[in-house]
């Protein structure tokens, strides 16, 4: 049976919006010292704008930018939401794309107008033997995406990805509630991920991750104590069952994740997990 403490900690850390699967999760969330987290919609705001575009090869920009867009639609990463979202802008048609394969944390392959697209990270061009020039966009929080078009390079689109507006304060409220290290662990380019932390105390950064990558963070990050680990993505969803502990932002983030998670952050915020971290605590305190 689960004592009375715990289950009366469940209901008051659901107040403040957190839903922690059970008892065992409770107890376990007042225990954590490491934080593992992840950096696009996590701690950024998710809310991409587009930056800048850079054409390569022989479709210009807008064509690039539609065709990545119709591919997009078959995605729910942030930064798919944003581009489907700028081409409506634009005013753009776009075609629903065929036989779309997604690969968490890299981007997607497809069929648009009979055209093979692919649109993700770096990692995605690489792996089909695309060679892209260096990126020049280099705005603090961004994501680039990268798109191909039959075959060949065609766009670099970079991202303004703003950090959360309190990811600072959070951190430090964590820290003060027993985190020791903090680990940001993206799938994104390594300099925009130093950008993003940089004023953060964040001990360090492990980029250009696919979600084996994080899972194996999460894993030799152990030594340090026992880990916490933060993400919304699909690609976060391993890492997030590996964890000491997975906590996912349920409110804009993947079922996935949800689901491999042992705690549900209920609202769009980090903010509630300090607080939750603090509930059980005191759950921990009276029930042992
Ligand atoms: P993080 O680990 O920081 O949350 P992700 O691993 O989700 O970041 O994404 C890393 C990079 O992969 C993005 O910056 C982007 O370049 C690319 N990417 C992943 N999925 C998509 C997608 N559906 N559409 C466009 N780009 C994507
Ligand atoms: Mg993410």
């Amino acid at each position: 049976a689960v004592p009375v403490a715990l289950v009366s900690g469940l209901s008051r850390t659901a107040s403040v919006g957190v839903l922690v699967k059970g008892g065992g999760a409770l107890e376990a969330l007042a225990r954590m010292r490491v934080l593992v987290i992840d950096k696009t919609g996590t701690l950024t705001d998710g809310t991409a704008r587009l930056a800048g575009t850079q054409a390569i090869g022989r479709f210009g920009a807008e064509e690039a930018l539609r065709l990545a867009a119709a591919l997009d639609q078959a995605s729910g990463h942030p930064i798919a939401r944003t581009l489907v979202e700028e081409a409506h802008r634009r005013g753009l048609t776009l075609p629903q794309p065929g036989h779309v394969v997604e690969t968490p944390g890299e981007g997607l392959s497809g069929l648009v107008d009979d055209r093979r697209v692919l649109v993700g990270a770096r990692r995605l061009m690489e792996s089909h033997g695309i060679a892209f020039p260096a990126a020049t966009g280099s705005e603090a929080a961004a994501a680039t995406v990268y798109v191909a078009i039959d075959g060949g390079p065609a766009a670099i689109l970079s991202f303004a990805d703003p950090p959360r507006v309190d990811g600072a304060d959070v951190l430090a409220a964590l820290r003060a509630e027993g985190i020791e290290r903090v680990v940001l662990a993206t799938g994104d380019r390594r300099d925009l991920a130093e950008g993003l932390v940089a004023g953060l105390a964040v001990d360090r950064v492990a980029a250009g991750l696919d979600p084996a990558g994080k899972t194996e963070i999460v894993a030799t990050e152990r030594r340090h104590g026992r880990v916490m680990m933060v993400g919304d993505g699909v690609n976060d969803a391993p890492a997030l069952a590996a964890a000491d502990l997975g906590v996912a932002l349920g409110a804009r983030g993947a079922a996935a994740a949800a689901e491999a998670a042992d705690v549900v952050v209920l609202i769009d915020s980090l903010s509630p997990l300090p607080k939750a971290i603090r509930i059980a605590k005191r759950a921990r305190a009276i029930a042992l």
